[in-house]
């Protein structure tokens, strides 16, 4: 069994020499080691080899975590990557510090009322349903731009980007079409939206399996749990 300081510094590696291969400067991609399913204890471990950024699926799983770590709260940031019900989200407003996993409004709306005005705002991203599939959440293509809008007007959110998880697939050009496909979103975004919406500056894709084909399509999150943190 490799050590978790060992896998995560073979997936730094990783995603340097992906960077270096797209060409672009090693810090523009910010790791996101999504601990769902492993301890408080996975955190620390990853935690005292110097990762800062958690993500998590399954809110109140979460919550155990971040209360067992609360001694390292202003340290770490807390990232929500699974799915929200309506009536779950005030924690998630009074907790994380990001969610990637808005896709509808009412939501954004929830978390925006909900947020307390002692912490700053939430940062939110938008889940796209980029691969077209019935089954899977997140927002059509063409619903961004009006939900967008309106999320970004939202007092208590910072609208930061656009996050999809693509359909499995083989193959770098097969994993790099979905992600090519979103970048496309977030610069369509940006030129419509404008001054409406001034930190539109993420894209969170790319997981244990196809991180270098994010990174090459300009992934700025890439979310890895299995190559950190074993499987689940
Ligand atoms: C579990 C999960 C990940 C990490 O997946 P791995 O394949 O274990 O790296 C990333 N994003 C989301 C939304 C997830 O649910």
């Amino acid at each position: 069994m490799v050590s978790i300081p060992t896998r995560l510094e073979q997936t730094r590696a990783r995603i340097a020499a992906a960077c270096s291969a797209a060409h672009r400067p090693p810090g523009s991609v910010q790791l996101l080691a999504v601990s769902k399913t492993f301890g408080a204890d996975a955190v620390e471990q990853a935690f005292a080899a110097g990762q800062r950024a958690f993500g998590e699926n399954y809110i109140q799983e979460a919550l155990a975590k971040i209360e067992a770590l609360a001694a390292l709260r202003t340290q770490l940031q807390w990232h929500l990557i699974g799915p929200i019900q309506s009536n779950k989200s005030r924690p998630v407003a009074e907790n994380f510090d990001w969610v990637h996993s808005v896709d509808r409004l009412k939501i954004a709306q929830r978390l925006s009322d909900q947020r307390p005005p002692t912490l700053p705002p939430l940062h939110i991203c938008l889940q796209v349903n980029i691969s077209g599939e019935a089954s899977k959440s997140g927002l059509m293509p063409a619903e961004l731009p009006e939900v967008a809008r309106a999320v970004a007007a939202l007092p208590r959110l910072v609208l930061r980007g656009l996050m999809a998880i693509p359909e499995p697939a083989q193959g770098e050009a097969a994993q790099r079409a979905p992600h090519r496909a979103l970048h496309a979103l977030l610069d369509e975004l940006r030129a419509t939206l404008g001054d409406q919406a001034p930190q539109l500056d993420t894209l969170s894709m790319g997981m244990s399996a196809d991180l270098e084909a994010a990174v090459a399509e300009g992934a700025t999150i890439v979310r890895v749990g299995t190559a950190i943190f074993g499987t689940r």
